[in-house]
């Protein structure tokens, strides 16, 4: 981790409606009500915003990860990164799907669920047109196939407070469930959406 994570730690913590118990402590684990309630729109688009949104990136990087929401470095924004950032802008401020099309079967998993065996196959739109903001604030339109569309969605629902497992279904649903009772991860705070 940089040597600037003590800064942005403090950012994070001095925002008005953060959960500063997570700032710069990593990832939100599943069961955090951060993780689990909507994230409010980005009005101010500072420097602050940009050194929070390269802080995500890193932490992304550091865990492997594809995607990651500012709810899950504890910050309830409605911003997330990802690591695709030669087919798409990597900051999304903002996002609204106005169109999706097709269905489209793939493997999720979450950086925010810590518990070994829960990727799980789920069926999604396969592409999308998103409306959004980069991290200066300047408008966006970004027509997402496949993967991308993956993990736009993803993210997406991150930021509406929904994590992939509220969507799965079936045996896939079962099984990851009883991983994460196994686990001790507060399921009850999953809600179903299928
Ligand atoms: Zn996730």
């Amino acid at each position: 981790m940089s040597e600037d994570l003590a800064e942005v730690a403090t950012l994070i913590s001095a925002w008005p409606f953060v959960a500063a118990d997570w700032a710069g402590a990593g990832v939100v684990p599943f069961g955090e009500d951060v993780l689990h309630s909507p994230t409010q729109t980005v009005t101010s688009f500072t420097d602050d915003l940009a050194t929070i949104a390269d802080y995500m990136v890193e932490v992304m990087h550091e865990r492997d990860g594809i995607g990651l929401a500012a709810n899950q470095i504890g910050l309830p924004l409605r911003m997330f990164v990802h690591n695709m950032p030669r087919v798409a802008p990597p900051v999304i401020v903002n996002p609204r799907i106005i169109e999706s099309s097709g269905t489209w079967e793939f493997s999720e998993g979450c950086l925010s669920m810590t518990v070994d065996g829960t990727h799980a196959l789920l069926k999604r739109p396969k592409r999308l047109v998103v409306e959004c903001l980069d991290v200066k604030g300047r408008p966006m339109r970004i027509e997402a196939d496949e993967y991308l569309s993956r993990v736009f969605q993803h993210e997406i629902d991150h930021l509406d407070g929904v994590v992939y497992a509220e969507r799965l279904t079936g045996d896939h649903r079962d099984r990851v469930f009883k991983l994460m009772r196994l686990a001790g991860v507060p399921v009850d705070k999953l809600d179903d959406l299928t």
